[in-house]
């Protein structure tokens, strides 16, 4: 199977859908992720083009790390908006390019606007991507793919339906995350926020959930076309 993980940041992947992704890859799929946001507004100290940079080498190393091949969009953090055909036409391409069998994009509720933009970018691409006269720089893929949502920040208003026990991997997730020096640092130094703490309570949340040590949690997206009989997540 080929799976197409689609975020706004680089680092949203690794909370939210690293350890299924890992666990995908593990049976064997090919793994792609896509992070729509470069993160370049993501510090208070380093500026744009430099952190841009740093994120994107920062977001390279994790997926070097875990094996998945890594499409970034690129588009500046807070300037993505869900109604420009320009980024629609990225992310077709890239949906294009990874032909997936299976699409965890972000959820339409989430806490701010680059995980909204990105899961109506995602949503609208994946449609898009399918119609062979609707031209970009890739072909059309034939594939009508089952989309699910993951967990929105912190896992508020998210009512999972799906459950994934990553607890065989959740050390690599936690590595994973780990290459997020930049983030890291500065959100622990500014905000107090603790990486591996949050990462670890979600997932034991989730885990708590489905009686298991970790977990991720994701819910389908329940339109025509894109449902299904057969469980996709591994
Ligand atoms: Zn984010």
């Amino acid at each position: 199977m080929r799976v197409l993980a689609i975020t706004a940041h680089p680092d949203d992947m690794e909370f939210m859908c690293a350890g299924t992704l890992l666990k995908c890859k593990a049976r064997g799929d090919e793994v792609f992720v896509c992070t729509i946001n470069n993160g370049n507004m993501g510090h208070m100290v380093i500026m744009p083009d430099e952190l841009r940079d740093i994120r994107r080498a920062e977001a390279q190393k994790s997926c070097d790390m875990a094996g998945f091949t890594y499409l970034p969009a690129d588009i500046g953090d807070l300037c993505s908006y869900y109604q420009s055909k320009e980024q629609k036409d990225i992310l077709v391409d890239i949906i294009r390019q990874a032909d997936p069998d299976l699409l965890i994009i972000p959820d339409p509720e989430d806490y701010m606007c680059d995980h909204v933009a990105a899961s109506k970018l995602a949503f609208d691409a994946a449609f898009m991507a399918t119609c062979p006269h609707y031209f970009t720089k890739y072909p059309a893929t034939d594939k009508i793919t089952p989309i699910y949502y993951m967990a929105t920040a912190a896992g508020i208003n998210f009512n999972p339906t799906e459950y994934v026990d990553i607890t065989e991997f959740y050390e690599k997730k936690l590595q994973m995350l780990h290459c997020h020096e930049s983030q890291e640092i500065w959100l622990r130094d500014h905000d107090g926020v603790d990486y591996t703490k949050e990462c670890r309570i979600l997932s034991e949340y989730y885990g708590l959930q489905c009686h298991k040590d970790y977990a991720e949690a994701f819910r389908p997206c329940l339109v025509s076309h894109r449902i299904v009989t057969e469980r996709m997540l591994p």
